[in-house]
């Protein structure tokens, strides 16, 4: 009886009215006035269907959805939890039923936004970094097949050749250690040792590491004028330097020659600004939201002539954001480029 079909059910349903009307055409017969006879008829069987209709709507359409609100329940409760909070189903399962179906479409809709957003980002990363392995990779392939080809032999190009698949090799070096880089820092591998130390101090030992780099394109470093005095912040001091040195190194990549990089800070109260500018080729505004995503460049061709990886920005950022801290860029074609970090003061 508890599973009936929608037919079975039209049917038990029919035979009783069917039963009722009969038995109310023989009672009327009986009856002296036609008016009262049929008040009575429509009033007895408005009594009958509903009773009939409400116990057949409670017995077998209400019952199933209260046991399929219960098993959504007893599903996304879990059984203890569930337990521990007793029944508490409300006498209205439908309207629940709604409300929740209602809720639990909204969320999916959400994971599943969320899962094809992941999915896409996936397919790119591995796209561009299929791509970016194999340009140097085929490059250094080209090399040496030359070589062994008889390349070898030639006094004047085999020195030549060698260098150049040696830069590819370097090439695909860098690309590893900033993908072990970034997966390290993805997955929380990387732990934050948090220390105080003078950031302006850090900044000078950092344009000293990068003098040689600097001095070929004859860029100037400096600290920005009124900032020349320690900076106490707190924060992991190997990880701040690779910040600066990923920001300082871009300002000479993309700077121009003669140019100048100037490191300021600046008090904020809780936190310090630290600001990387220089005077280069600038970034125009339509690139500026993505910049900081994983192999994300401005001019390809310009990075990779500059050994970049498309890597260092998306590094920076994960540094900055495992401090709790943010990164900004405020840039103008031609006029050059800033980008700013905070870190808690000490
Ligand atoms: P890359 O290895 O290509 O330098 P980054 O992640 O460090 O990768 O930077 C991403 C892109 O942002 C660069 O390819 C470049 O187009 C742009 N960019 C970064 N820093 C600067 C800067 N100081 N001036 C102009 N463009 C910059």
């Amino acid at each position: 009886m508890k599973n009936l079909k929608p037919y079975q059910l039209a049917f038990l349903l029919a035979l009783p009215i069917a039963f009722l009307a009969a038995l109310l055409v023989l009672l009327v017969d009986h009856l002296p006035i036609l008016g009262i006879r049929l008040f009575i008829i429509w009033l007895l069987l408005l009594v009958a269907s509903f009773s009939l209709f409400l116990v057949a709507i409670e017995r077998f359409i209400y019952r199933k959805i209260k046991l399929i609100y219960k098993s959504i329940h007893h599903l996304k409760l879990g059984k203890e939890l569930k337990d521990s909070l007793g029944e508490k189903i409300s006498e209205d399962p439908l309207e629940d039923v709604e409300q929740e179906v209602m809720e639990w479409a909204t969320t999916k809709r959400k994971e599943i936004d969320e899962l094809k957003k992941i999915e896409q980002f996936r397919r790119e990363f591995l796209s561009n970094l299929s791509h970016e392995f194999k340009t140097p990779l085929f490059s250094v392939q080209g090399y040496i097949q030359t070589l062994i080809d008889g390349a070898m032999e030639d006094k004047e190009v085999n020195a030549k050749f060698l260098d150049k698949a040696n830069k590819g090799i370097e090439r695909l070096c860098s690309l590893v250690n900033d993908l072990d880089e970034i997966s390290k820092l993805e997955s929380g591998e990387i732990k934050i040792n948090y220390s105080n130390f003078d950031i302006n101090a850090l900044s000078k030992e950092v344009f000293d590491s990068l003098e040689l780099k600097a001095q070929q394109k004859n860029i100037h470093f400096a600290i920005k004028k009124g900032c020349d005095q320690p900076f106490w912040v707190h924060a992991d001091r190997e990880k701040t330097a690779q910040i600066l040195v990923n920001l300082i190194e871009n300002s000479i990549k993309y700077g121009k020659v003669n140019g100048e990089t100037t490191v300021g800070f600046y008090d904020m109260a809780e936190h310090i600004l630290i600001e990387v500018t220089d005077d280069g080729i600038g970034i125009d505004e339509s690139h500026l939201a993505r910049l900081f995503e994983r192999f994300y460049r401005v001019d390809k061709s310009r990075s990779r002539d500059e050994g970049g990886t498309g890597l260092g920005l998306s590094i920076v950022k994960h540094i900055v954001e495992a401090h709790g801290q943010t990164i900004h860029v405020r840039s103008t074609v031609n006029i050059g480029s800033t980008f700013g970090f905070t870190l808690k003061k000490k």
